[in-house]
């Protein structure tokens, strides 16, 4: 079995990271848009790219958010459509994995 602690500080880690990124995702997209036409253009389309990232952050931000509230519940590790155990392996690979590798 691994370790439960270490898999809660690697998660609350990588959720600090994210919220950090996230932030200054928002500053980016919240600048004044710029004056000159082309160059706000060129600017929208960054827009579009880094609301993408957003995106995906704010989804990892809330999977991660999840598996913390199971291990305070006591349910990390297992499979939330079979109940078995996730493999140790998958885990490692994806800390907030919520099925088994038959399920997902
Ligand atoms: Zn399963």
């Amino acid at each position: 079995m691994h370790d439960i602690a270490k898999v809660r500080a690697s998660l609350e880690q990588r959720l600090k990271e994210l919220d950090e990124r996230s932030e200054e995702i928002d500053d980016e997209l919240s600048e004044a848009p710029d004056p000159d036409w082309s160059e706000n253009a060129a600017e929208s389309e960054n827009d579009e790219v880094l609301e993408g990232v957003g995106n995906l952050a704010l989804a990892e931000i809330r999977d991660i958010k999840l598996a913390l509230s199971r291990i305070d519940a006591g349910t990390y590790g297992e499979c939330t459509k079979c109940g078995e155990m996730i493999d140790p392996k998958r885990l490692a690979a994806v800390p907030y994995a919520t099925k088994c590798i038959k399920c997902a």
